[in-house]
């Protein structure tokens, strides 16, 4: 019988897990604060920034919310964070993507002192990550790799492939799971033979922004499936980059949407502000 991998459970757990964490460091006298940055007032910006607002709140991490005017210049945005950046009783920064198109988001990010980037997309971040060196691992990516390990699936010497190369999703999970030493193939549009390079995969990782785009017809049997995407659905309601309803027969474990990797994403997020005040600026080093 196919296993639904309970994102939502497993992130219930991490976060757990960091509040105690969180609670010791306080018998310590260590406290944590995460600066959350919005510029302009993108609902679904606001859904997330709230959400992650909450599971601060819900951790014991102290969350200094900095809600900007659309009209915020990049000056303005690099002064704030150049503030935050030498503010020593904050942590971790988080600017909530997309900015405003008037302003370069790769210029703000890697204005974030990598030891704050909490978020794991400095450019210095992404470097540590490539060549193995300790460093903020990027939340979603570090999600979906904890679902795996959590849920008990064997990575090493799997042939894994994974369907999308964005910068925030495809590429770092693809490095991830190569340095579990998995076999790594990444997919992207150019791909030729798409289905039957889906077809090899021990795991699937999709993550290409295309609603219910991957069917039976790319998976293996008993192939394990990490949805990455998140769409919402005309008729109400959330689905993937997977046809859940179409696969779930054929492969072994499959993450739904919502309750998947989604979670993950904003537990991932704790347990990195917890790391950056009593690990220094490292993963768990797996
Ligand atoms: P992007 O749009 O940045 O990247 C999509 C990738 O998919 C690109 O590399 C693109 O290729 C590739 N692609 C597009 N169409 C095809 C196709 N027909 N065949 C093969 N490859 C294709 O998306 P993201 O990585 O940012 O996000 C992917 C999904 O994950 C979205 O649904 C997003 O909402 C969701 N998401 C969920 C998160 C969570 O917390 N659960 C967090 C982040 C994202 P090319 O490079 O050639 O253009």
């Amino acid at each position: 019988m196919t296993r639904i991998i309970d994102g939502k459970a497993i992130a219930a757990q991490i976060k757990d897990e960091v509040r105690q964490k969180v609670e010791a460091l306080g018998r310590e006298g260590k406290e944590i604060a995460l600066a959350v940055i919005q510029v302009g007032s993108d609902p679904a910006s606001s859904v997330y920034v709230n959400n992650k607002k909450k599971a601060c709140a819900y951790v014991g991490i102290r969350s200094l919310a900095y809600e900007l005017p659309e009209e915020t210049t990049e000056e303005e945005l690099l002064a704030l964070i150049d503030k935050l950046n030498k503010m020593e009783e904050c942590n971790g920064i988080l600017v909530q993507l997309p900015l405003p198109s008037h302003i370069n988001a790769d210029q703000v990010i890697d204005a974030i002192s990598p030891d704050k980037d909490v978020d794991g997309f400095h450019q210095s971040s992404v470097g540590a990550l490539c060549i193995g060196r300790p460093g903020f691992l990027p939340c979603t990516p570090a999600g979906i790799l904890e679902l795996l390990v959590r849920s008990g699936v064997e990575i090493a010497g799997k042939e894994c492939v994974v369907v999308g190369r964005s910068n925030i999703v495809g590429k770092p999970v693809a490095l991830l799971l190569l340095r579990e030493n998995a076999t790594v193939t990444i997919a992207h549009s150019r791909t030729k033979n798409l289905k039957e390079l889906c077809r090899r995969a021990d795991i699937l990782v999709v993550a290409v922004g295309k609603p219910k785009m991957i069917t039976k017809e790319y998976i293996r049997e008993g192939a394990i499936v990490i949805d990455v995407g998140i769409h919402r659905k005309e008729e109400g309601g959330l689905c993937g980059d997977v046809d859940f309803e179409d696969v779930k027969e054929k492969c072994g474990a499959i993450t739904p949407v919502p309750g998947g990797v989604g979670p993950m994403t904003i537990a991932m997020l704790m347990k990195n502000c917890m790391l950056a005040v009593c690990g220094g600026r490292r993963d768990d080093g797996r």
